[in-house]
């Protein structure tokens, strides 16, 4: 379903601007119309709601976390096909969740915010969109996303390549891969989603490895006709299914801190590599030499397969230079390209969690400056000196082990905790204060060094290069929820909403 457009683009006033119409952008504005606030705008730069189950269409897309588990705890769908659900039944999801709560009339599509700017005066934030219009609000919730501006290495000659060349999140599925020579470049979450798919298609594929992933078997049962007859007809055993999962889930937090426990299992998993893989040389390719759990574990059971076929090959060498009509690796091998599919991931740089425009609170604060060395967040969701300004999915709220729906709407909740507070003391804006905002990032960074991530021997974008992870969360998830559960009033400085000369705010 595409677009509508009922809202006029010259200057809007709304309580609240949220920007982003995937599952976070959603949940906030089906939260804010339950507490009675109508009076929001959503502001969504694509032409559907979704975000990453719209844009991420390439073949195979599925997600890697329990279809049960992931969707709102308060919009339960017993009819999941499958443990785990393709992109089309996700997107399908969203779009039916929206219209459900009429979320489209609040939704302008195609808008891109391009500067947030905080009027300390009027107590007002200015949201700067790409086509000249304004939307000036009192609150804002950046739910656009950590990972979403797609990252094409500086590969030498790439430029010049006369080929065609496809990343993971923008597919060309008009592209005809039939016959093609095609080369896929790494081997992350999406990679060994399509290149099974890719492999199928092609009439070559060369996958390049630089650092293989762990990978474990997925589990592909569908759910029965009796079993969504069950979970629609007591939707009770559906939310003891999804407890269980999250139980389930939430257990492997364990090895996070405990690396030995993740390589109890790594003899089992380097089994199944070879059971997989006939070429016994390959097979040891595919073998990962960091601790399990180090970067994402992913789940597949026709990743490995793949590298039996005859029109498959496993390049670990790096990428020396492309060609007009080839690429050259890191042994002087060059090989004759059609495609170039780009697997790459996501650019994280030490601000990954800033959006690609200018944000300006409080006098001296410009975000691009506060977050140049890294994204520092209270709770993943307010930052000092941004009265009012809200992140979904903001630093450290990163999983490794359960969904982060779970997170989202435990952030949703604060949010609205705040905007409730506010709104009863009648002040104009709350800014959390720094010495809090620093103390609880020093904890936490003393904590993640003791995690797998830091200490299992891999480079993962869950880490800047200083080694600094300002991605994810390393508790389990009903930690994070207690700790959103109510907002701390002495966490923040509050101020009055008339502000005469020379008052201060409240502490
Ligand atoms: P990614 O995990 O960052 O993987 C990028 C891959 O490209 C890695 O294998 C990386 O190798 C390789 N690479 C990058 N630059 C390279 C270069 N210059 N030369 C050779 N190889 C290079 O990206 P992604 O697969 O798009 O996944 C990103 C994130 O999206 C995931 O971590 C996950 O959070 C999310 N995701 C989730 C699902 C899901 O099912 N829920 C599915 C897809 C994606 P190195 O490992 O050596 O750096």
């Amino acid at each position: 379903m595409t677009s509508q457009a009922h809202i006029n683009v010259d200057t809007r006033r709304v309580k609240v601007a949220i920007v982003g119409g995937g599952f976070g952008g959603l949940c906030m504005t089906i939260k804010l119309r339950e507490a009675g606030i109508d009076d929001f705008v959503l502001l969504e730069k694509a032409d559907d709601v979704g975000g990453t189950w719209y844009h991420n269409s390439y073949p195979g897309a599925a997600c890697d976390v329990q279809s049960h588990m992931y969707s709102f705890s308060f919009e339960g769908n017993p009819d999941w096909s499958h443990r785990y659900s393709g992109q089309q039944e996700i997107h399908d999801y969203i779009e039916r969740v929206t219209d459900k709560h009429d979320i489209r009339r609040f939704t302008r599509f195609n808008a891109e915010v391009t500067g947030a700017h905080f009027d300390e005066q009027s107590a007002r934030w200015t949201l700067n969109l790409k086509d000249g219009s304004r939307v000036e609000c009192q609150h804002w919730v950046l739910a656009s996303g950590p990972l979403h501006v797609p990252s094409i290495p500086n590969f030498k000659g790439l430029d010049a390549f006369k080929g065609k060349v496809i990343h993971s999140a923008k597919w060309d599925h008009d592209y005809d891969m039939a016959g093609k020579k095609v080369v896929s470049i790494g081997t992350g979450a999406s990679a060994i989603q399509y290149v099974p798919h890719v492999a199928k298609e092609a009439g070559h594929l060369t996958v390049v490895q630089r650092t293989p992933p762990w990978i474990i078997p997925r589990d592909e049962r569908a759910y029965s006709g009796l079993s969504k007859w069950v979970f629609r007809r007591f939707p009770a055993l559906r939310k003891l299914h999804r407890l269980r999962l999250y139980l389930s889930n939430e257990a492997r937090v364990l090895p996070i801190f405990n690396p030995r426990l993740a390589k109890l299992a790594e003899p089992a998993l380097k089994a199944f590599i070879h059971s997989q893989v006939k070429d016994k040389q390959t097979a040891r390719k595919l073998v990962p030499q960091y601790t399990l759990g180090c970067k994402r574990i992913l789940i597949s059971n026709n990743y490995y397969p793949t590298f039996n076929r005859d029109n498959v090959s496993l390049v670990t060498e790096g990428v020396k230079e492309i060609r007009e009509h080839s690429i050259v690796f890191s042994d002087g091998r060059e090989e004759p390209v059609d495609c170039l599919v780009l697997g790459t991931g996501f650019i994280v740089d030490p601000r990954i969690y800033m959006k690609d425009f200018e944000i300006t609170g409080l006098a001296g604060h410009r975000l691009q400056d506060d977050w140049k060395d890294a994204s520092e967040a209270y709770l993943g969701t307010t930052v000092s000196g941004y009265p009012n300004m809200f992140q979904l999915v903001g630093p450290n709220t990163g999983l490794g082990h359960n969904s982060i729906i779970f997170m989202i709407e435990s952030q949703v909740r604060y949010i609205l905790d705040a905007i409730g507070k506010l709104d009863k003391r009648g002040d104009a804006w709350l800014d959390v204060k720094q010495d809090v905002m620093d103390r609880y990032n020093d904890k936490l960074q003393e904590e993640l060094k003791d995690t797998v991530w830091q200490n299992g021997g891999c480079m993962s974008w869950y880490q800047q290069a200083d080694g600094r992870n300002t991605a994810l969360w390393p508790h389990a998830t009903f930690q994070f929820m207690a700790r959103t559960w109510r907002l701390n009033e002495k966490d923040y400085v509050w101020q009055p909403a008339r502000v005469t000369v020379g008052e201060k705010a409240t502490a």
